[in-house]
């Protein structure tokens, strides 16, 4: 008997995960998700949860087997780089060993069953490290910082392995990606809404950590979309994606501050050594000609319109 295609889904409740199961259903797939029971269960319809958690791998092998997907979506993680610092154990199984467990139970599906299985590992442009060139390619050394970067790295290097072994694993190296459903102990979108707060006279200052460093943020909806792509591409490989342009932590609050009208911002903004990290990479700017050649994927919007549409969604939120 025929049916659709299915698909499952770690880390749904996270702005990744919603899009992904948004963009996901909206294409007639069936969403089978992974959730903690702590987890808010992903808010759309549609989606089946299953309760459990990716590091109790015999639970989600089981899962895996009863399942059958056909394609497998890798988004659970510890996502803080900083509180990667404070729990370097959990980020390395959770983040590392963790993905590669879920690898194995589905290359074992594939086995069993005889239909191909493809699995998108959600990477990061942090397995790169502190690059010596930017913009950052598919062939730049992966040279961790931190222990995010770290166990990221292994997932990524376990992606490899399950495809030399035979199944459809992609890795997609992301570079920031954000949006409105960024929580705010992400840079952006503290900045977007302590922005929003001033702008209608809820908060005074804006207080940072490192503001030269400089990142390529792109809109969270496209690098979702690259995630599709890559996962029903001919060829399982390493991705690049990312918008190619660069701009310092000043910039984005700068451009921020300037959207929402507030131009004595620079007497706002304020920096506090506790939101500085022990490493910190300066230039992450990755090149995704891979990605725009092999998926036909790229970039819809860039930076000031991002910068534009996470301010007005927090204003929005703060004035309704
Ligand atoms: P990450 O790249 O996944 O760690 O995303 P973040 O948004 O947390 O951090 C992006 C960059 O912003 C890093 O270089 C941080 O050091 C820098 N940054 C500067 N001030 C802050 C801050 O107050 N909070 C956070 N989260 N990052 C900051």
């Amino acid at each position: 008997m025929s049916r659709g295609l299915r698909a499952f889904v770690t880390g749904a409740s996270g702005q990744d995960g919603s899009y992904l199961t948004e963009q996901l259903l909206a294409a007639g797939a069936e969403v089978h998700a992974l959730a903690t029971p702590d987890e808010p269960v992903p808010a759309v319809d549609g989606v089946e949860v299953h309760v459990g958690d990716l590091l109790d791998v015999e639970r989600v092998r089981d899962l895996v087997t009863q399942v059958a997907p056909d394609e497998v979506y890798n988004l659970a993680a510890l996502s803080s780089v900083a509180r990667s610092w404070e729990r370097p154990d959990v980020t390395a199984r959770l983040n590392g060993t963790a993905a590669a467990a879920l690898m194995e139970s589905a290359w074992q599906l594939q086995q069993r069953t005889g239909r191909v299985v493809r699995f998108v590992q959600a990477s990061s442009a942090e397995i790169f490290g502190e690059p010596d060139r930017a913009p950052q390619d598919e062939h730049t050394p992966i040279r961790p910082l931190n222990p995010y970067g770290a166990a990221k790295s292994f997932a990524h290097l376990s992606a490899h392995v399950y495809r030399q072994r035979g199944l459809h694993a992609t890795s997609v190296i992301l570079y920031n990606h954000e949006s409105p459903r960024r929580p705010r102990q992400f840079v952006t979108r503290k900045i977007t809404s302590t922005v929003a707060e001033i702008a209608l006279g809820r908060a005074e200052t804006l207080t940072l950590g490192n503001l030269d460093a400089r990142r390529d943020w792109g809109w969270a909806p496209d690098y979702v979309d690259a995630m599709v792509r890559a996962a029903r591409a001919e060829m399982a490989s390493d991705f690049v994606i990312a918008t190619g342009v660069g701009h310092s932590v000043r910039d984005f609050a700068a451009a921020a501050f300037s959207h929402a009208g507030v131009t004595d911002w620079e007497d706002r903004l304020l920096v506090d050594e506790a939101f500085v990290r022990p490493a910190d990479a300066t230039e992450l700017v990755g090149d995704a000609s891979r990605a725009r050649r092999l998926l036909d994927w790229a970039p819809t919007v860039a930076f000031e319109d991002l910068v534009g549409r996470m301010v007005d969604a927090d204003l929005g939120s703060l004035s309704g």
